[in-house]
């Protein structure tokens, strides 16, 4: 039962009526003395959790967060609606923050916002020597681990700083991050005792999910014929580059007043339909796209993932995802926005092979970072090829999207599968193909790739290449006569034209769910090249068999508005 006191706080300062699922037993648990770590996507409530029982705990409450920018938000709202908060960090001169720090020792102020790096300082830790700390909140917890995607080494000094105080406070951590890892580094590094964990709010029931496979030439008529069918939406674009935002949001302007005005449906006659948003534009540039957007002056925007940090919009109808982003998280987060009002609202996301391809090299070039060493860097590229793997697994499913998405962050939404808000797999129909022929011989085609073969078809003794990648064995089993084949003399490998009848999509598809699927295995790097996995012996065994599902009908979703 929630503490009556933490209700009454929440109605006195929010003005909400109750608690969301999962909040009352943080709360509960922190005002009890315990540790908690809140797993919760971002909007989910977070803040009420450790802002109430700051309101009531006897002594002072320390928030640990990484944006100095959120930090200025957070007191200003919590000063709006009168709970005493402050923040101490580098934009204050020496004055405002001795001000601040006297407000606290006097017990004037509640909350106490500070960047990790403060707690290092000899003032800070002086300061928290002297005065009764009851709660320190961690928001963005999994900052602590190198497993995660952002990992900060300011983040490591909490535990001892935690470790280090008169009296040991009750510690609250919170993140979005699903990974069993981080999760675990967080209680670890953190120092968390016994803490209780709760998972909540990823199961958005307005959300209906959406996934389609689309060759990268169809991908921007797509988007214009889904934009001009929707002329009274406001919805964001997500691409990967800052080219394709600028190209798309042209694109979006030249062909919706056409598409509509074929249609009948011009709603905005004159005014442009989408404004592109990324990094790279000037900081005026991209305020004023930002206002138009939020002003709902521009209905569309086309954005990289750049967008969205603190912006606001509560009726964004659709969320449109123009390449696979990198990990579940990412896409939930920009999934997320759409819908924030509870309104119905649709995510869909359009890819296709190449876009695992184009991930696996980003995964690649991007990790270079300088602050990390070889090895740390090492474990941020298998934790990020994990979280792509994830992501791929979301594009391939046939099960319910919401259900593989709440399983993903490890909530347990005892719905039984039961699809929460819709989805597109739940209003298909899939057809199964048997394709372990082509599986086979995919395998064999990947084995014999490694050899030199005679006119004869003869292997050479050992092999004399690491292999290939997915191109040039695909090139062999349809016996393609491109110039580099040939030179190579592959037409002498006995997998060359094997599959000449299978269509080249259908064997790209298998080869890619292979290497998902763990028989194959591609490596990473500029030239990738396709190697057996794991599982790899399971396809020479006599009873093995191979399956790919495809969509048989797409059902339009009852409620098509959406
Ligand atoms: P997070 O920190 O997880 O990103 P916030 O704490 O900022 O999320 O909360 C997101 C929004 O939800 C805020 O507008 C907040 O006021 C609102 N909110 C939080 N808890 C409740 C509740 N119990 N009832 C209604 N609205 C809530």
């Amino acid at each position: 039962m929630t503490d009556q006191a933490a209700l009454g706080a929440l109605q006195r300062y929010f003005g909400y009526d109750s608690f969301r699922p999962g909040q009352s037993g943080l709360v509960d648990a922190i005002l009890s003395g315990h540790d908690v770590l809140g797993v919760m996507p971002t909007g989910a409530g977070k803040s009420v959790c450790y802002q109430i029982p700051a309101t009531l705990l006897p002594g002072i409450t320390v928030v640990i967060s990484p944006l100095i920018s959120l930090m200025r938000d957070q007191v200003d709202a919590l000063n709006d609606v009168g709970i005493p908060a402050a923040y101490i960090n580098t934009t204050q001169g020496g004055d405002e923050q001795s001000m601040v720090f006297a407000q606290a020792a006097n017990g004037d102020i509640r909350l106490l916002y500070v960047a990790p790096e403060r707690l290092e300082t000899d003032r800070f830790r002086n300061f928290a020597a002297r005065v009764p700390i009851s709660l320190v909140a961690v928001d963005e917890a999994h900052c602590v681990s190198q497993w995660g995607q952002d990992f900060r080494s300011s983040y490591l000094g909490i535990g001892e700083f935690i470790a280090g105080l008169p009296q040991r406070p009750t510690v609250a951590a919170f993140t979005a991050t699903a990974t069993e890892r981080v999760r675990r580094d967080i209680i670890g590094i953190l120092g968390l005792r016994e803490p209780q964990v709760t998972v909540t709010g990823f199961d958005r029931e307005n959300l209906y999910f959406d996934v389609l496979k689309i060759e990268t030439r169809y991908k921007a008529a797509w988007v214009s014929r889904y934009v001009a069918e929707h002329p009274d939406q406001s919805g964001i674009v997500y691409c990967a580059t800052r080219k394709e935002t600028e190209a798309l949001a042209a694109t979006l302007n030249q062909t919706v007043p056409s598409l509509r005005a074929a249609a009948g449906t011009d709603a905005q006659p004159g005014g442009p339909i989408a404004v592109a948003y990324h990094g790279g534009m000037s900081a005026d540039v991209r305020n004023r796209a930002q206002r138009d957007f939020v002003t709902d002056a521009v209905p569309v925007v086309v954005a990289t993932n750049a967008f969205g940090m603190g912006i606001d919009k509560s009726n964004v109808r659709y969320v449109i995802h123009h390449n696979m982003p990198e990990s579940i998280e990412a896409y939930y987060q920009e999934a997320g926005r759409a819908g924030r009002d509870g309104e119905p609202s649709r995510c869909t996301l359009l890819w296709n092979e190449s876009d695992i391809v184009t991930r696996r090299r980003l995964l690649d070039n991007d990790y270079e970072n300088e602050r990390l060493t070889p090895q740390e860097q090492e474990i941020v590229r298998m934790s990020k090829r994990r979280l792509l793997d994830g992501m791929i697994g979301y594009c391939r499913t046939t099960d319910c999207l919401h259900t593989y998405m709440t399983r993903y962050f490890g909530e347990d939404t005892q719905r039984d599968g039961r699809c929460a808000g819709g989805c597109a797999n739940c209003d298909s129909t899939f057809e199964t193909i048997d394709v372990t022929d082509i599986a086979r011989a995919i395998s064999r085609c990947v084995h014999d790739a490694m050899y030199d073969h005679d006119d004869q078809g003869r292997p050479s003794a050992t092999p004399v290449r690491q292999g290939f990648g997915s191109g040039k064995i695909v090139g062999i089993l349809r016996g393609s006569k491109a110039k580099d084949l040939l030179a190579m003399r592959l037409e002498r490998c006995p997998s060359y034209g094997v599959l000449g009848a299978v269509p080249e999509a259908r064997v790209r598809d298998v080869l890619s769910q292979m290497a998902t699927d763990g028989f194959l295995a591609i490596s990473e790097g500029r030239m990738p090249i396709v190697g057996f996995g794991r599982r790899a012996a399971e396809t020479v065994a006599p009873d093995f068999r191979y399956e790919i599902k495809r969509v048989e009908r797409k059902m339009k979703p009852a409620a098509s508005q959406r």
